[in-house]
């Protein structure tokens, strides 16, 4: 825009050089822009607009970034080639995806088959507060599937999974607790975080919808929220225009454009994380202060089997068990140098966190006295959980070496 128009100062600072498009255009970047308008210019009045403002179609004009947004649009289609999904709607974390997807589908009176450890927010949500909107969770280990069918009921609208299982490297069976959601009339929504679509595609093995928090592998960066439901087309826009607009979890321009970026070197990091994960599995498993090693890529995982069918390859998660427990591994956190006393996962650096059983499992009300014994057998005192990054491997055992000597 020219200042030609004999506008004054103030009308020149909001609208001078704000013709965005066009400047794109003409500069033909190689990169996808940050597109951090909040309000696009509507469509004339006409059914582009209507589509515009009720989302009616999947791929509507932009009407205001809580809605849709064009770096958004670029990352959901980015993240949708990579599932190999119809359609995705990004949200501004994985918490935001989940209770997104959860409340779209689910509705007063309906019953919700969910996995009874899952990343910790996803079991408060499941067990504490969706009662709150009529809607009834049942908690079940998803790797027996024969629990999964015992709890189905006529009101059974959804089978949720979280394979693998954070903390504790659980797995589920997506193509089996597909074929029960099939027969139930129910959905099957897996998150997949932990793996990511590097290494495991539900969407092929007959779930309905995909969930992640891209704030971890995906990004890979640790410096942006982000999440993301896939699954069929109309699914997706029924998310956005039900729940999206009007839970308003809507993720920033600015992280989808990290997130972009970070995608763009995910299978090179993915390599590296699996590669120095499975070593520091190994190496763990042989040491003498520790109990043991939860990884789906070690023989001794007790779905190993399961591993080697549903992924193609184990991840960059580990967790472990260390003689001595809490107090061992307060130690151990304390000693450790390279390795950051953190939660969260899937950054470059190596995260270590820990989990006491008392606290993580006994302690809640929503999982039943015979279901905290089964999680124990799989935790027993606690578990600390190695998000394993990019380092050198030979840096990370010398640390972990020094940190339990
Ligand atoms: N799902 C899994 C498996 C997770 O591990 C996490 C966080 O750790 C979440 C969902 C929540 O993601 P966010 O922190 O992006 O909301």
């Amino acid at each position: 825009m020219t200042m030609t128009m004999n506008w004054m100062l103030e009308t020149v600072s909001v609208h001078a050089g704000e013709e965005p498009d066009q400047r794109e255009l003409e500069a033909r970047g190689l990169g996808v822009p940050v597109h951090m308008a909040a309000s696009f210019e509507l469509p004339e009045f006409g059914p582009e607009l209507f589509d515009a403002l009720l989302l009616e179609s999947p791929n509507p004009p932009h009407a205001y970034s809580r809605w849709s947004n064009p770096t958004l649009r670029a990352l959901e289609e980015k993240i949708s080639a990579l599932e190999g999904a119809e359609g995705a709607v990004v949200t501004a974390s994985g918490m935001a995806a989940i209770s997104a997807a959860l409340l779209t589908f689910l509705q007063s009176g309906d019953h919700l088959v969910a996995s009874e450890v899952c990343y910790v927010g996803t079991m408060e949500l499941m067990g504490q507060y969706l009662s709150r909107f009529g809607i009834e969770a049942t908690l079940v280990d998803t790797a027996d599937l024969e629990q999964v069918k015992a709890a189905l009921k006529p009101e059974t609208r959804m089978i949720y999974a979280e394979t693998p299982a954070n903390p504790v490297l659980r797995l589920a069976d997506i193509e089996a607790l597909a074929g029960a959601a099939r027969q139930a009339g129910a959905l099957l929504v897996v998150d997949s975080t932990w793996a990511g679509p590097y290494i495991q595609r539900p969407l092929a093995l007959g779930a309905d919808y995909v969930i992640h928090s891209m704030t971890k592998f995906l990004n890979g960066h640790g410096d942006a929220l982000g999440g993301a439901v896939l699954g069929p087309r109309e699914g997706i826009r029924r998310i956005r225009k039900e729940m999206l607009v009007h839970l308003g979890g809507a993720l920033s321009p600015f992280n989808a454009w990290l997130i972009m970026r970070g995608i763009s070197t995910y299978p090179l990091r993915m390599e590296r994380h699996c590669r120095n994960a499975a070593a520091l599995a190994r190496y763990l498993e042989g040491h003498p202060k520790i109990d043991r090693v939860i990884y789906p890529g070690l023989a001794s995982h007790p779905q190993h089997a399961l591993a080697k069918r549903q992924m193609a390859g184990f991840g960059g998660m580990l967790t472990f068990q260390l003689k001595g427990g809490m107090q061992a591994a307060i130690k151990m956190a304390a000693r450790l140098k390279l390795i950051k006393y953190a939660t969260s996962l899937g950054h470059p650096q190596t995260l270590v966190f820990y989990y006491p059983t008392d606290l993580y499992i006994d302690a809640v009300e929503y999982i039943n006295p015979q279901q905290k014994k089964g999680i124990r057998e799989w935790m027993g005192e606690g578990i600390a959980r190695l998000s394993v990054g990019l380092e050198n491997i030979e840096d990370l055992v010398a640390d972990l070496e020094r940190a339990l000597d």
